[in-house]
């Protein structure tokens, strides 16, 4: 059913009366983490300020290490609804467990199913069978074709409104946190109907390729770029080396602005 042969026409997911897929390009910010109202409210402010209409943030955060902070869990879901509420946001916000995504669906606006958990194959029926928007990245080590049959147990039970988020893949290569494979982008919009992000923060790993990666993906006609943003990245509680502070995410979106298609 994601198959393009399947239906020609793209898919527009609807975000709280915003449109992903319908041509125009647009941004996904907000911190790695929940940690606070004020560092969530600080950076709405400055996405507002830019225009952009999606707030992403992790309440409960799959940790490679346990003993890694692990979020705030149904709290952080809370801070971000008040945020987003109070700066009329919608909200992305990842679940991991099969069970949460019916409470989510009070909070977030998009649920996001991680990288650790594409193949999560519970979490994926589960997110078909509710009528949210979910934004599904690509696995750490997944071939395009497991990651399309992944959105295809969303869409098996009813629910099309699926973005797919390239955020880079496991390599050799140890320049890079992942191997951002850009040509995920044509080859999904070609295969599928659905919407194409590109997370330049899980791909890259590295604040000085933010801005090029974001260009890459637009040029190449992704939907839109997903990036963490964070008041002070020293502090974060999570990927503190790879988050944009307020000034450098001005900047970037600046640089970013002029090649943005709006539609
Ligand atoms: C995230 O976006 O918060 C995240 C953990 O990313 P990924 O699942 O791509 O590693
Ligand atoms: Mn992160």
């Amino acid at each position: 059913l994601v198959s393009r042969k399947k239906k020609a026409e793209d898919t527009v997911v609807m975000v709280k009366g915003e449109p992903i897929g319908d041509g125009g390009q647009s941004f996904i910010v907000g911190p790695c983490a929940v940690e606070s109202y004020e560092q969530v409210a600080a950076v709405a402010e400055a996405a507002k300020k830019q225009g952009i209409k999606i707030l992403r943030g992790g309440a409960f955060k799959p940790r490679t290490s346990p003993y890694d902070f692990q979020g705030l869990g149904l709290e952080g879901l809370k801070i971000l609804k008040k945020v987003a509420d109070e700066y009329d946001l919608a909200v992305i916000s990842e679940i991991v467990n099969p069970a949460d995504i019916e409470i989510a669906l009070d909070y977030v606006d998009v649920i996001q199913i991680g990288a650790r958990n594409m193949q999560n194959f519970e979490l994926l029926k589960a997110a078909g069978a509710v009528r949210k928007p979910v934004l599904l990245k690509r696995g750490l080590a997944a071939t395009l074709q497991e990651f399309m049959n992944a959105a295809e147990y969303i869409i098996a039970q009813g629910n099309d409104q699926i973005i797919l988020c390239e955020r880079g893949i496991r390599t050799y290569e140890k320049a890079t946190r992942n191997t951002l494979d850009i040509s995920a982008v044509p080859i999904l919009k070609q295969e599928t109907h659905l919407p194409v992000f590109v997370d330049v923060t899980h791909s890259t790993g590295r604040k000085d390729l933010l801005l090029p990666t974001a260009k890459a993906a637009l040029a190449i006609g992704a939907d839109g770029v997903m990036a963490e943003v964070h008041p002070d990245p020293a502090v974060a509680l999570s990927d503190s080396a790879q988050q944009m502070n307020i000034d450098e995410f001005n900047h970037w979106i600046s640089e970013l602005r002029p090649m943005v298609k709006v539609k």
